[in-house]
């Protein structure tokens, strides 16, 4: 017998002529067949794990948990939460379910809710998609829909959010598949005028269109490091059917349209006393698809994204709350600065009013009150570490905020 005939498989002993293909490895050979069942193994032992991973998430995590976790850092905002938690709650549920095998008469499938929230810059819409994903355990992205083009266009395409999303989950496909992506700003992508066929609409329409594909599950080439597609750039295929998309927007002068069409809807007196009903300080609350669609969303991304939230504007309490009580609190992170150095920080609780009526008065909300902060602290931050002395005590006033906060200081006060 010659040496050839026998080379046989190391794993079913077939001989190399009733196999196709015989792979030599160091100490033997493997032959298609086995490759082909092995394969089959590795699938389902990678798949039995992610399905007892998800479930083990499922079992933590219930709807009310997620909102206690969001409630540690983000104030106010009730109704975002709950809409949040529950959105994420059934992401998994969805997720589970899709990777367990079903059966034949199982025939319904939970489809995916992608969540709109409107609310103004600085309410928190961003911080409670960031807190959202610091609990979970799939990647998680934010992009930011402005620098979003028609492809063709100087921008970015919008594949590159999912660029993002699969660096986050490491460059693993089946986990980015399942990941979930911020889009910030979503509003600025509004179509710019009524009648859409007057010209190219390069930023707004076009890219909505584009976002459909991504919204609706489908299989899309990601350049994988992100930047925009070339013909020698290898594309990595990535299915969007279970990722969930949160969009964000601030959606300036909604509140407008959304007057109007309550005026519109209601005729009379019933309109007069329903006018008069309204809490024109928070009109947001009213929002429905159709005040999107007005503000210049087209009807078929509205349609993807059936989940619609508000987060209400900060009042003066809100925003005092949020100097203090979070988890990470502003006044908590000087504190933690000043105590690496031995001081001892104590601000007053009238020098703490008086940023909230600072942040009020400038109408730089939640954001504002960190550049405030930021204008009193500034000196005592300067000198106190290099005044050599062992154990520090230092307390800001009233009037010591006042004193910092006034002239060009005032002035130069931004939105961080
Ligand atoms: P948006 O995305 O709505 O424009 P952000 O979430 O970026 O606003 O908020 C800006 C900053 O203001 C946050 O980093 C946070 O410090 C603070 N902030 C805003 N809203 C809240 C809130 N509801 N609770 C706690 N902090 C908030």
């Amino acid at each position: 017998m010659d040496k050839k005939s026998q080379v046989k498989c190391s794993f079913c002993g077939r001989e190399k002529k009733d196999t196709n293909v015989l792979i030599a490895g160091i100490e033997g050979y493997i032959c298609d067949n086995c490759v082909t069942q092995a394969q089959g193994i590795v699938k389902e032992e990678g798949s039995e794990k992610i399905n007892a991973n998800l479930d083990k998430e499922l079992k933590l995590m219930k709807p009310t948990e997620i909102k206690k976790h969001l409630d540690q850092y983000v104030i106010g905002q009730d109704k975002a939460k709950k809409v949040l938690s529950v959105a994420v709650y059934n992401h998994y549920k969805r997720l589970s379910q899709s990777s367990k095998t079903l059966g034949p008469d199982d025939e319904i499938e939970i489809e995916k809710s992608n969540i709109m929230l409107v609310g103004e810059t600085g309410t928190g819409k961003t911080l409670l998609a960031k807190t959202i994903a610091k609990i979970l355990n799939v990647p998680f992205c934010i992009a930011d829909a402005t620098v979003l083009t028609e492809a063709g266009y100087v921008g970015e395409d919008v594949e590159a959010i999912l660029s993002r999303l699969l660096q986050a989950a490491d460059f693993d496909v089946s986990s980015t598949e399942r990941g979930i992506v911020f889009i910030d700003e979503i509003d600025k992508i509004a179509r710019k005028s009524d009648n859409p066929s007057i010209s190219r609409d390069v930023s707004g329409e076009g890219v909505q269109q584009a976002m459909l594909k991504l919204l609706e599950g489908s299989v899309v080439g990601v350049p994988p490091q992100g930047g925009r597609k070339h013909p020698e750039q290898k594309l990595t295929q990535i299915d969007t059917k279970n990722i969930l998309f949160i969009c964000g927007g601030a959606f300036d002068g909604v509140q407008r349209l959304i007057e109007k069409r309550v005026k519109s809807q209601s005729l009379g007196f019933q309109a007069s006393k329903k006018m008069s009903m309204l809490d024109k300080d928070n009109l947001l609350q009213y929002i429905s698809p159709e005040d999107i669609k007005s503000f210049g969303i087209i009807p078929e991304l509205i349609g993807r994204l059936p989940v619609l939230s508000h987060l209400a504007p900060l009042d003066g309490s809100a925003l005092r709350r949020i100097l203090t009580e979070p988890k990470n609190a502003l006044v908590k992170q000087y504190v933690r600065l000043f105590e690496l150095d031995g001081i001892k920080l104590d601000l007053t609780k009238d020098a703490l009013d008086f940023v909230v009526e600072k942040a009020l008065e400038y109408k730089l909300g939640a954001r504002g009150l960190r550049s405030i902060c930021e204008s009193i602290m500034m000196d005592a931050m300067f000198e106190l570490p290099s005044n050599g002395k062992e154990e520090q005590m230092f307390e800001v006033t009233l009037d010591y905020a006042k004193s910092k906060l006034s002239g060009d200081n005032l002035k130069n006060l931004k939105v961080a």
